[in-house]
C-alpha cells in the first residue's frame, strides 16, 4: 500500500504549520506553566473548523485520517495541549458513529463536530487501566434504564464536559455481568460528581479526574449499542483505528524538540567553537532527525492505510508497531534534545523539558507500549485471542 500526500493536503499542512508557529506557540509554555484549560486554542480549533477532520463530509470533514495525522503533527510541534483538545472531541465523535444509533448520532455528533459540545471518555478505574476486563463499575437494570455505581480516575476533559462516555458491566437478574456498554452520562446527572484533577508531569492544561457514580439513572436511549459486549467492542475497534493520531502526535513532539535543540546549539559556545560544530553533537542531531523521519512514515502510512479501508490484523498489527515505534522515538528525541540544552534543558526558563515530560505521556496513553508489543507478538505468534496478552484500551 502506498501513500503520497495530494496538493490539497501539502498546502493544509503549510496554513496549520504557521497557525501553529503564529498562534499557538506563543501560548504554550504559559498553557503548561498554569495546568490552565485553553479556551482560547478551543476557540481557535473550531475557527479553522477542525473539529470535524477526520469524519464524513456530511458533518464538515475531509474523512482523512491522513489529514488528521498531517494537522495533529503540526499542532504537536509547537504545543501538547493543543491538539489534545482535537483528540478530546474525536474519541467521543468514533465512539457514537461506532455504536450510536441515529438518534444518538443526530443529538451529539453534528454539535460535537463542530465544537458546541465537548465530552469524554472513561474506561480507566484505580483497579483497572490496561485490564479493560477487570472495571468493577455496575450498571443494573431497573425500569427505564440502569443504576449505575462505581469510580473512575484519570477522565481527561470530564470537567469540561457536557457529557461522558462511561464504561460499565451490565447486570440484569443475576450476578454475572452481561458485558460492558458504554453509557451517555450528561453532566448534572443527579448522582454523577467530577473530582479534583490530578497535578500532572505532562499533559498539561487538559484536566484528568476521577468520576464518581452514585445511583446513578441513566435511561436506556443513552446506552450505546445492544446490551453486552456487541457496542463496547466495535467502540474498542474503532478507537484502535484512530491510533495514527497519537503517532502523529510523537512525530509532531519529536520535531518540535529537533527545533529547539538546532536552534539551541546553533548559538550555543563551547571549547572557542559553536556547540554545532562538534562532530558528536552533529551525529546526535542527525540521529535525531533519522528516527523521527523514520517514524513519520510509518504514521503516514499507517493513517493511508485507513484511507484505503485496511482492517484486521494487518491494520491492528501495523497501528501498534506505529504507536509504539513513534512514541518511544519521541522520548529518545526528547531525552538528547535535553541533552543538548546542557543545564539549560533542566530550567524551566527554557521549554524543551516540557517535551521531555509529555513525551512520556504519549508512551503510556492510549495502550501502554508494552500492551502494544503485546499486540505485534500476538499477531506475530497467531495468538490474538489470549485476552492477557491484548486487552488493550486506546483511552485518551
Ligand atoms: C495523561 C493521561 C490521560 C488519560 N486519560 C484517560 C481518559 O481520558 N480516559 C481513560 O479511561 N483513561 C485515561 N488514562 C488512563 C490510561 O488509559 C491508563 O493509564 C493506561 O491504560 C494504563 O493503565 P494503568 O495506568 O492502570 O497501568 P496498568 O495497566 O496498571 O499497567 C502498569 C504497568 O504494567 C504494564 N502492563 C500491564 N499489563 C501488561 C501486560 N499484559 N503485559 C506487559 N505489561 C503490562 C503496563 O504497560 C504498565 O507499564 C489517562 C492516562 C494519562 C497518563
Amino acid at each position: 500500500m502506498t501513500y503520497s500526500l495530494t496538493s490539497e493536503q501539502i498546502a493544509f499542512q503549510d496554513m496549520l504549520r504557521r497557525v501553529a508557529r503564529e498562534r499557538v506557540a506563543p501560548r504554550a509554555n504559559e498553557i503548561d506553566r498554569t495546568d490552565e484549560y485553553p479556551h482560547d486554542m478551543f476557540e481557535l480549533l473550531k475557527e479553522l473548523d477542525l473539529f470535524a477532520l477526520p469524519f464524513s463530509e456530511e458533518f464538515g470533514g475531509t474523512g482523512s485520517m491522513l489529514s488528521a495525522c498531517l494537522a495533529v503533527e503540526e499542532l504537536n510541534r509547537v504545543c501538547y495541549a493543543t491538539p489534545y483538545l482535537l483528540v478530546m472531541q474525536w474519541v467521543p465523535c468514533e465512539a457514537l458513529q461506532a455504536a450510536g444509533n441515529e438518534e444518538q448520532k443526530k443529538r451529539f455528533l453534528p454539535r460535537l463536530c463542530s465544537g458546541e459540545l465537548r465530552a469524554a471518555f472513561s474506561l480507566t478505574e484505580p483497579q483497572s487501566g490496561s485490564d479493560v476486563s477487570g472495571i468493577k463499575t455496575r450498571a443494573v437494570r431497573v425500569d427505564g434504564g440502569y443504576r449505575i455505581n462505581g469510580a473512575k480516575i484519570w477522565c481527561t476533559n470530564s470537567n469540561m464536559a457536557d457529557f461522558v462516555l462511561v464504561a460499565a458491566k451490565v447486570y440484569r437478574d443475576s450476578d454475572q455481568p452481561v458485558g460492558i456498554n458504554l453509557f451517555i452520562i450528561e453532566k448534572n446527572t443527579p448522582g454523577f460528581t467530577v473530582g479534583p484533577k490530578e497535578d500532572k508531569m505532562g499533559a498539561r492544561g487538559m484536566a484528568s479526574c476521577p468520576l464518581f457514580l452514585d445511583d446513578v439513572f441513566v435511561p436506556d436511549a443513552n446506552r450505546l449499542g445492544p446490551e453486552g459486549n456487541e457496542g463496547f467492542k466495535s467502540v474498542m475497534e474503532s478507537l484502535a483505528l484512530g491510533r495514527p493520531i497519537i503517532s502523529a502526535r510523537a512525530v509532531g513532539l519529536a520535531q518540535g524538540a529537533i527545533d529547539h535543540a538546532v536552534e539551541f546549539v546553533k548559538s550555543r559556545f563551547a571549547f572557542g567553537q559553536n556547540v554545532s560544530d562538534f562532530q558528536g553533537i552533529r551525529w546526535m542531531l542527525a540521529d535525531m532527525q533519522m528516527q523521527t523521519e523514520a517514524a513519520r512514515q510509518m504514521v503516514y502510512r499507517n493513517a493511508s492505510m485507513i484511507d484505503q479501508g485496511a482492517s484486521g490484523l494487518e491494520l491492528a498489527s501495523m497501528s501498534a508497531m506505529t504507536k509504539a515505534f513513534s512514541t518511544d522515538v519521541a522520548m529518545k528525541v526528547a531525552t538528547d534534545a535535553v541533552q543538548l540544552f546542557g543545564a539549560a534543558g533542566i530550567s524551566n526558563e527554557y521549554p524543551i523539558n516540557r517535551y521531555f515530560r509529555n513525551a512520556k505521556v504519549l508512551q503510556i496513553v492510549e495502550g501502554t507500549n508494552q500492551i502494544q508489543r503485546n499486540i505485534i507478538a500476538d499477531n506475530l505468534l497467531g495468538r490474538t485471542s489470549r485476552k492477557n496478552r491484548t486487552g488493550a484500551p486506546p483511552a485518551p
